[in-house]
């Protein structure tokens, strides 16, 4: 009896995704994601439960070996025994053939590596089989509401996976002329949203500093001037990004690092976030009355550019408790301790709306948005964040660009893989 009971107890411990993972040479940023991916209860519900399998997309570019290995990979983290450990290896040489960026064992930025990963899984899931030939029709003569709801729809007709049904919002962008005041909006999907980090002297700065600066007015002048279409000049105009879609799973990527692919100097400002009712209303384009997350995940980046550690810390689906996540070992901690320097992917999971009911009123928006005329602004009215197809030109221009640094890459390679050997670097 007392054996059984020991038993179903230790089966009971084991089913809390306390698992950690091997680190095969410089993946610790594949580690740190996989682990908060491993946290996010939907999708890992999508992967214990199967469900994925009836999604599963035969016509994706790279088959579905991604997002079964994936499946296979968090099936592991969440059967295996607390002090077990499971190597990655063959979910790494999937997310490979993938992107082949990944190829090696140097460094990588674990928000790209997130990117490309979620926009892999999305792929192979995509419950739309034949995309339809994307729409040039212009939408500018409906109001904003109208045209966003249009928007997000041509984006569905194209991408509607559970992947996507989770971390896509969508971002608004509005181009004021300053001569004639026309304003020109875009509305286009994101995945995640990169926040600059304000610049003090002294002291902290908060998430809602990084947010505000984000979606402060900006304007555009001298060489940056766009076109206005009713002026048919170029004008000194001013540019905002508002959140038009709140996701259900927020991902917030603190720039804490000059440049993703040539890291040339990182910032190590600490950066006070709220783990619990963090409000977002006063971002969003229109009132709206649900846009309280909590965080259960976070991606940290400790050291310098060029040598740094990764690890995850995150909110047990099951427990509620936070843990530790440095490669294979895991351990408890006080969620006291979440916040720090190092810190650089949020994970915010949108409260449910019952559970939060409250007095404050959504602020308003201060002015409205004309859309009268429908001829588009050319120039920079695009959102920053570009949707998965994008991304994939941007990948091509970033290999080419790294390609012209190979001499050094190589290097780092080679260096890499010596570590993956067990030999110590030079
Ligand atoms: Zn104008």
């Amino acid at each position: 009896r007392l054996t059984r009971c020991s038993v179903s107890l230790q089966s009971s411990k084991a089913v809390q995704g306390l698992t950690g993972l091997r680190n095969l040479g410089n993946t610790c940023f594949m580690n740190s994601i996989l682990q908060c991916l491993s946290n996010t209860k939907e999708l890992r519900d999508y992967c214990l439960q199967n469900q994925y399998l009836r999604d599963l997309n035969n016509n994706s570019r790279m088959r579905t070996a991604l997002m079964s290995e994936f499946a296979k990979l968090i099936q592991l983290l969440w059967t295996s025994s607390p002090n077990d450990c499971v190597s990655p290896s063959e979910f790494k040489t999937q997310i490979q053939r993938y992107a082949p960026r990944f190829v090696g064992y140097n460094q990588q930025d674990a928000q790209e590596f997130l990117r490309f990963l979620l926009d892999g899984l999305h792929s192979e899931v995509n419950r739309v089989l034949v995309r339809p030939r994307a729409s040039t029709d212009t939408l500018d003569h409906l109001p904003d509401d109208e045209k966003s709801r249009q928007m997000w729809r041509r984006y569905q007709e194209r991408e509607d996976s559970r992947i996507g049904d989770l971390f896509v919002g969508q971002l608004k962008s509005s181009l004021t002329c300053s001569e004639c005041g026309y304003c020109s909006t875009a509305f286009d999907p994101f995945w995640d949203l990169s926040l600059p980090i304000p610049k003090k002297g002294y002291g902290e700065v908060t998430l809602m500093d990084c947010l505000r600066l984000f979606t402060k007015e900006d304007v555009l002048d001298g060489d940056e001037k766009p076109t206005c279409c009713r002026c048919k000049a170029r004008t000194r105009c001013t540019k905002k990004f508002s959140i038009q879609k709140f996701p259900k799973i927020l991902v917030l990527h603190l720039k804490r690092f000059s440049e993703a692919r040539i890291r040339t100097s990182k910032l190590t400002t600490f950066v006070n976030f709220q783990l619990k009712d963090l409000d977002l209303r006063e971002f969003a384009s229109q009132s709206c009355n649900h846009a309280v997350y909590n965080l259960y995940a976070v991606s940290n980046h400790s050291g310098t550019t060029m040598g740094g550690h990764y690890t995850a810390y995150c909110k047990s689906p099951v427990s509620s408790e936070w843990h530790s996540f440095n490669d294979s070992r895991v351990t408890p901690m006080s969620s006291s301790h979440v916040r720090s320097s190092d810190a650089y992917l949020l994970f915010y999971e949108l409260a449910s709306p019952s559970s939060r009911i409250r007095g404050a009123k959504p602020r308003g928006r201060g002015h409205r948005h004309r859309t009268e005329e429908s001829s588009p602004w050319q120039g920079r009215a695009q959102a920053t964040q570009a949707p998965p197809g994008r991304w994939r030109l941007v990948f091509t221009l970033g290999l080419v660009f790294l390609l012209s640094f190979s001499s050094c890459v190589i290097k780092i390679t080679e260096q890499g893989t010596r570590q993956a050997r067990g030999h110590p670097p030079h």
